[in-house]
């Protein structure tokens, strides 16, 4: 099939038009024009037009595209390029950095969705990605077939979180909630905690001072 020859330029914009794509579904959009992706998603419209034609004849002159017929499309392509889709739970400070990192650069992993309690920053855009409110966690997740979550919530909301991330499906958390959380065994925990790391670092420097390298430790 055609999808497997899309030149590479057009495969790394695919997930910014899926990402997009989405929100314009969930905000309940059907249509969209080259011109307002162009807009939304910061690539010109002939290079969108093109892209686009890859997947063959989908837009229609003074109609634009079908929404759900691009989401399709794309989400057929993306699985195949084998593309990681990620969410984010808790969208503060150590979130919006994530969500600023630039994963795909070496990997190809995105995050394609937040989630976030406070109503100011739910169904917004953030760094590109979509923000929903944790009332829709479950099912966006099941939908967007997101199987791991980066979690960057509060301590005390991180347990509870977790069980309704275990009753969507997901299969793998990176944890940076300092809790360590219970899940069954097929789920996979990955704990990164900031604080004690930086603190073991310290505690080795007080006490053991810098390691040593191979030439202090060599016999001249
Ligand atoms: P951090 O640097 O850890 O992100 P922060 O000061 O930005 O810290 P926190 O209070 O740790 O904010 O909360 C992180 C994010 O998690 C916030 O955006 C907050 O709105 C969100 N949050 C808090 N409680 C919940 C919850 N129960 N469910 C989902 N998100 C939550």
């Amino acid at each position: 099939m055609a999808e497997t020859m899309i030149p590479k330029a057009t495969a790394k914009r695919l997930p910014l038009y899926y990402r997009y794509l989405t929100f314009l579904a969930n905000a309940g959009t059907t249509k969209v024009s080259s011109t307002e992706l162009a807009e939304a998603v910061k690539v010109d419209s002939a290079t969108i037009r093109r892209d686009f034609s890859y997947f063959g004849a989908l837009g229609k002159r003074g109609y634009g595209y079908d929404v759900m017929d691009l989401i399709k499309f794309f989400k057929k392509i993306l699985n195949q390029d084998k593309l990681t889709s990620v969410g984010l739970v808790g969208v503060g400070n150590l979130g919006h950095a994530l969500l600023n990192y630039n994963f795909r650069q070496t990997n190809n992993i995105r995050i394609s969705a937040g989630f976030d309690v406070n109503p100011e920053i739910a169904n917004t855009i953030q760094s590109g990605v979509p923000i929903y409110p944790m009332a829709d966690m479950v099912t966006q997740l099941r939908e967007q077939q997101i199987e791991i979550v980066i979690l960057t919530v509060p301590t005390d909301a991180a347990q509870a979180i977790t069980n309704d991330l275990v009753k969507a499906g997901i299969k793998g958390i990176m944890n940076f909630t300092p809790l360590r959380i219970s899940v069954p065994s097929y789920v996979r925990v990955q704990n990164v905690d900031l604080a004690t790391e930086l603190q073991t670092l310290i505690y080795f420097l007080q006490h053991y001072g810098p390691t040593l390298n191979d030439a202090e430790l060599g016999d001249n």
